[in-house]
């Protein structure tokens, strides 16, 4: 791929293959950047990945007669992404153009300084409103939902993995009808109860369209809770782990994807107040509230995950996550699909109102 394009999240990574893996890789690469650019022999590349990445390529390229330059080397995985924000920092690398999806939209945000305004805007919203929203939970329809998503790490668990398809107020609420309506929470039980799992949410009302689904997925949940995490879906976010490990370990439970782990990692930081190492590792939920808000504003002018979630990244590199909850309250109060709301919204001064783009 060439500098100017966006590389989408992937869930494989480079450390967790067979070294047999990891040489091939090394070589295959090297071969491709030599045929790519005509050879190899006295050209200067400069390295920039974890080890896993620059040991499995570096020989190769050394043999193919490169100059390798490996500046993260001997680095700590903390303090890679501080060398890498410093360095970006100082020399203000510019934003990956992007065809403009509409001839109007160019000049209206047309370079970094526009969308910072933005992306300093929405954290203005977020400090003011810390009372106020707190998180996108606080939306269940009871103060009793809320609070057991609170105490129990595994009622919030089966939450992340409802809120889709339905409203979230629905989706935060169903742990605690599920709970209600099984008697229990206990992941040791559930794991071993689809049928009865299946019919509780079934019951009228039911607590979610897509039933069948839903009940694998909180009954597998359960399976992957009591053996991985011994019972414990609080180990998920261990002390000590980085935003990054929890935003994976979520993406292990069947219908978690990286949009509810982005949100689950952001729920845990900004509502639970969960202290995660390495929060520049975390991400924006690419949900439809944040996808509109983030088109809309300028933001991206694509809807594109892989854009969304760099540009939140490139904005406030030290802990993106926190763009995700002041966009989602926007998104879901003001920008709403038909009959936005642009006089009332927070952003009015600095959006560029961009109504006509839609997700
Ligand atoms: S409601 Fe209007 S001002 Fe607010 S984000 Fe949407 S387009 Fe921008």
């Amino acid at each position: 791929m060439s500098p100017d394009e966006w590389l989408a999240p992937y869930d494989l990574a480079l450390a967790n293959a067979p070294s047999d893996y990891r040489d091939a890789w090394g070589r295959w690469v090297t071969a491709r950047l030599a045929f790519k650019t005509g050879g190899l022999q006295d050209q200067s590349i400069l390295v920039l990945a974890p080890a896993a990445y620059s040991n499995a390529i570096i020989a190769p390229l050394r043999a193919a007669g490169a100059a390798v330059q490996d500046p993260l080397s001997g680095l700590r995985q903390g303090e890679q992404g501080a060398w890498l924000t410093t360095e970006v920092q100082r020399r203000r690398i510019a934003t990956p153009p992007a065809a403009p999806e509409h001839p109007t939209d160019t000049p209206l945000i047309a370079n970094r300084t526009d969308r910072q305004g933005v992306a300093d805007a929405l954290l203005e919203y977020r400090k003011g409103n810390e009372k106020l929203h707190r998180s996108r939970l606080g939306f269940a329809h009871t103060a009793e939902a809320d609070a057991l998503l609170q105490a129990d790490p595994f009622a919030f668990l089966i939450g992340v993995i409802l809120d889709e398809g339905i409203q979230a107020e629905r989706a935060w609420q169903g742990p605690l009808e599920l709970k209600n309506r099984r008697g229990h929470l206990d992941p040791w039980r559930l794991r071993s109860q689809l049928g009865a799992v299946r019919g509780a949410i079934a019951a009228p009302p039911a607590l979610h369209r897509f039933i069948e689904v839903m009940a694998s997925a909180v009954v597998m949940a359960a399976e992957r809770v009591c053996t991985v995490y011994a019972g414990d879906a609080g180990r998920l976010w261990a002390p000590g782990s980085t935003a990054a490990q929890v935003d994976a370990r979520f993406r292990e439970f069947h219908k978690v994807g990286p949009k509810k782990a982005a949100m689950a990692v952001e729920l845990l930081v900004s509502h639970f107040g969960i202290e995660l190492e390495e929060l520049s590792g975390s991400n924006v939920a690419y949900d439809v509230h944040v996808r509109r808000v983030f088109l809309r504003s300028g933001l991206v002018d694509r809807d594109d995950i892989g854009l969304v979630t760099a540009v939140a990244r490139q904005l406030n590199p030290e802990r993106p996550v926190l763009l995700d909850q002041p966009t989602w309250l926007i998104g879901r109060r003001w920008c709403h699909a038909t009959a936005p709301d642009c006089p009332g919204c927070p952003l009015r001064d600095v959006c560029p109102q961009l109504t006509h783009r839609n997700v």
